[in-house]
């Protein structure tokens, strides 16, 4: 399966308010007007939270988006609102030169497409440190050339470029970014400030973002699992209503996909949902700071809901020697033999009275919580209907 993203964005010079249009993912970007850097990047992520933990979700996670979509086009939540660095995001079914025409699949690594109609090449980029942080899950970028080969320094009067090497007017063909002297042979890799000069107006400056996946892929059900556990409140009724239908069929792909980020993600210190929550308890092959992490996002409510057998002893150790007598109380419920025993003898009484509502305590660990200094565990083990006293206790009752 495939994914396409048509892809328009600008970057606004916050010391000319010039709209600077940008060919592809950046970082930075020096302004075409006054020539001032520009932090892309910072903007973004200034303006930005929510969303996926890389910046190109923005706050609707457009690649995920896409997937509720058939064939055909289709708009997707972008930040083309966005002030600083608008961003426009379609679904579209293919790639395509600026002439119009279809391109290929590019061949692995190969770094531009030649058009079959008008003959133009168009800059495919792979992924890279930068791409990787905008969004990881891009497979390659068409009509991007990032920062590749020797950018030209010069500035530009006028629309015409000299050759950085002997200063010769340069012609440009079509809409080649690396143009080669005629004079001295020297091949001149149009900077994005020149580039963006010679061509001011955004929609000369579309690329395509690529993902290819399987359906079979964790990207896909990851996408999915972002976009139902999240409200999102820029889906309209009917958008949600698909997730929601879609996510049902399916949802064990998508609490696998839910339980793999909680457990890889260390930044995210949201509560854990309750199914997720239960997933990971149940799990012996944590380390200990994990573990540490994941107990940290669990509520008391979530806790008493999942404590059960299933428990991993690992969990379950950790819940009895927890320092917070409300979780050793939630353990006592399920806790058996040695550990059942300290916790009839905790130091708080809220483990106790767990202890002392158990039906399948032992009859003589219920009759010592009978005894018990505290009346709400007396009263609670005198309830007990598992308790069945003997004849000679009954006497002296
Ligand atoms: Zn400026
Ligand atoms: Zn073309
Ligand atoms: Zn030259």
């Amino acid at each position: 399966m495939r994914v396409v993203l048509h892809s328009k964005t600008a970057t606004r010079c916050s010391t000319c308010s010039y709209l600077n249009p940008l060919p592809g993912l950046r970082h930075q970007a020096a302004c075409v007007n006054c020539a001032e850097p520009i932090d892309v990047a910072g903007q973004i992520r200034d303006r930005f939270e929510g969303g996926l933990s890389y910046w190109f979700g923005g706050y609707v996670d457009a690649f995920a988006e896409s997937l509720l979509y058939g064939d055909g086009e289709h708009q997707v939540e972008d930040m083309s609102e966005g002030g600083g660095s608008p961003l426009t995001l379609r679904k579209v079914e293919r790639f395509a030169c600026h002439c119009g025409a279809a391109l290929d699949t590019p061949a692995h690594a190969a770094k531009e497409l030649r058009c079959t109609s008008c003959e133009d090449l168009t800059p495919i980029r792979w992924p890279d440190a930068q791409t990787r942080e905008w969004d990881p899950r891009i497979t390659f970028i068409v009509g991007d050339a990032g920062d590749r080969g020797v950018a030209l320094k010069q500035k530009v009067e006028g629309t015409v470029v000299k050759c950085g090497n002997c200063g010769s007017p340069l012609a440009q063909q079509g809409r080649q970014r690396a143009l080669v002297c005629s004079h001295c042979q020297t091949e001149n890799f149009l900077s994005d400030q020149i580039w963006t000069k010679l061509f001011p107006r955004p929609e000369q400056h579309v690329f395509y973002l690529v993902y290819d996946l399987g359906e079979e892929d964790d990207t896909y059900a990851e996408a999915f699992a972002f976009l139902s556990a999240t409200t999102h409140y820029d889906f309209k009724k009917a958008q949600q209503k698909v997730i929601r239908a879609k996510a049902h069929e399916m949802r064990p792909r998508i609490l696998a996909a839910k339980v793999k980020r909680a457990l890889t993600n260390d930044t995210d210190d949201s509560d854990l949902a309750e199914d997720v929550a239960r997933e990971i308890i149940a799990r012996d092959d944590l380390d200990k700071a994990t573990m540490a992490r994941i107990e940290k996002r669990m509520t008391h409510a979530v806790r008493s809901k999942i404590v059960n057998a299933g428990m991993s002893a690992s969990f379950l150790r950790r819940w009895l020697r927890s320092m917070d007598e409300d979780v050793r109380a939630i353990a006592a419920h399920v806790a058996k033999g040695d550990a059942l025993e300290k916790c009839a003898t905790d130091k708080s009484v809220e483990v106790r009275l767990a202890v002392a509502g158990r039906k399948d305590a032992p009859p003589e660990m219920i009759a010592a919580l009978r005894k018990d200094p505290n009346e709400r565990v007396r009263d609670k083990a005198r309830e007990n209907p598992a308790y069945k006293p003997g004849f000679f206790e009954k006497l002296f009752e």
